[in-house]
């Protein structure tokens, strides 16, 4: 069995919507460093007696616990005396850190308060962890299972307790175990159509386990190995996500955790050549911006045209005042004669266009609010897709542009333009 860990944040500000709990990622991030993985993460109160039980659960069920704070001189520091209580060990005076303490007050010239002796208890058994950025000592202690710590609270001092004091003391504690993770990012599917068709292949393994995470129309299927070798833990990661990656084919757009769908868009354009031009009406130009996002983008990126009016789809773009009269601005054949329009005139090899009803007013029976009509003018054919929405403007909007991505990056690939 893998070691695992528990996180316990202290404090009763953390409880309140002014304070967030940022300490534990730190923490997070040097176990699975370690190769150790964070299964629970708790925030209590100062509250002796809930404290006291949550120690109590957390050291028979986890191999390694942290503590997070509570470490200070006053009344409501209750950590040290919960971690005592619920390991059925005395609070012991520390000669060393009293006269450490002392040092510390003398150095700043100040006397040194009753209750800041609290903080020179040790849980019996337990290890000092210096502090040379405030007041309160670490600790760490062995438990029956592995190990707990208690680090203190200001982020200025966790952050160099736990790189220069924790994570030595535990790489012993722990056997090798390394954490590896897979990463695909896809767009054009929806959260339950992709979970219903990789959820086959996913659920029959524990390790790696497989998450799917979204974002407006972006995706992430992040798998996680834990084993006792890299090479093993890329094992797993490659059966599993060999079988899933085959299952999602070209809808994987990337497997890079990091890399977005415009970056993955301004390489393929680099790679062949080519370069593009927008004729936009309904995303009002964001097509244009995430183009344009990264430095370096006038490598491809020719001009974009946002074409709002019916008067300005035939100025700018030479859209036929007959073609928008028969078949109204939005529509199929008004997509492709903005598209071919903004590649006639920037002289792009590529041209997208959309125009559609973001909301809240519009649309017909036959295209309601949420209709959005994306083409593309390549230098083979002019292609157009007709996407319906939940009609919300604000979504309407982002996601036909990462839509009108999507369907650049296909054309690119010369793969399938819908799934
Ligand atoms: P001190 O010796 O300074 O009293 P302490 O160990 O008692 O240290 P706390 O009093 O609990 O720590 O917290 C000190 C400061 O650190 C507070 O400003 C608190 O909001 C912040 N802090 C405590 N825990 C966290 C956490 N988990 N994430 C981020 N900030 C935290």
């Amino acid at each position: 069995m893998h070691k695992v860990a528990e996180i316990i944040a202290i404090g009763s500000e953390l409880l309140t919507p002014q304070r967030m709990d940022t300490n534990s990622l730190v923490v997070t991030e040097s176990l699975n460093s370690l190769g150790v993985e964070v299964v629970t993460k708790q925030v209590v109160g100062d509250d002796r007696a809930r404290l006291t039980d949550a120690i109590r659960t957390a050291v028979q069920r986890s191999d390694i616990v942290v503590l997070i704070g509570g470490l200070g001189p006053t009344e409501d520091d209750v950590t040290r005396d919960a971690a005592a209580a619920a390991l059925g060990r005395k609070l012991v005076l520390s000669l060393e850190q009293e006269s450490i303490l002392i040092g510390k007050f003398r150095l700043i010239n100040r006397q040194m308060a009753p209750n800041n002796l609290r903080q020179a208890y040790l849980v019996e058994g337990a290890e000092a962890l210096p502090n040379p950025h405030g007041s309160a000592p670490g600790q760490f202690l062995s438990t029956d299972r592995g190990a707990l710590a208690m680090l203190p609270g200001p982020p200025r001092e966790l952050k160099p307790m736990v790189a220069d004091e924790l994570t030595p003391r535990l790489r012993p504690v722990i056997p090798p175990q390394v954490i590896k993770e897979r990463t695909f990012r896809i767009t054009g599917i929806g959260e339950s159509d992709l979970d219903t068709l990789i959820a086959p292949v996913y659920t029959k393994y524990t390790n790696p386990t497989t998450t799917v995470l979204s974002s407006p129309g972006d995706l992430f299927v992040s798998l996680r190995a834990i084993a006792e070798t890299e090479g093993r833990a890329d094992g797993l990661l490659r059966e599993v996500g060999n079988a899933i990656a085959s299952l999602l084919g070209n809808r994987i757009y990337s497997e890079d955790p990091k890399e977005t769908l415009d970056q993955v868009v301004g390489r393929l354009l680099r790679k062949n050549h080519a370069t593009v031009a927008t004729a936009e009406s309904c995303t009002g130009g964001l097509i244009a911006a995430r183009l344009t996002e990264r430095g370096g983008s006038s490598d491809f990126f020719l001009a974009g045209y946002v074409a709002y009016t019916d008067a300005q789809k035939q100025e700018m773009l030479g859209v036929s005042g007959k073609l928008i009269e028969k078949h109204s601005a939005v529509s199929e054949p008004v997509a492709a004669a903005m598209a071919e329009g903004a590649r006639g005139r920037s002289g792009a090899s590529y041209a997208l266009s959309s125009t559609g009803y973001a909301g809240p007013s519009g649309g017909t029976d036959h295209d309601p609010i949420g209709t959005v009509y994306l083409g593309i003018a390549g230098p083979g054919e002019t292609r157009v897709l007709r996407i319906r929405y939940v009609p919300e403007r604000e979504r309407v909007r982002a996601l036909s542009t990462q839509a009108a991505l999507e369907l650049l990056r296909r054309t690119l690939m010369k793969v399938s333009l819908s799934n």
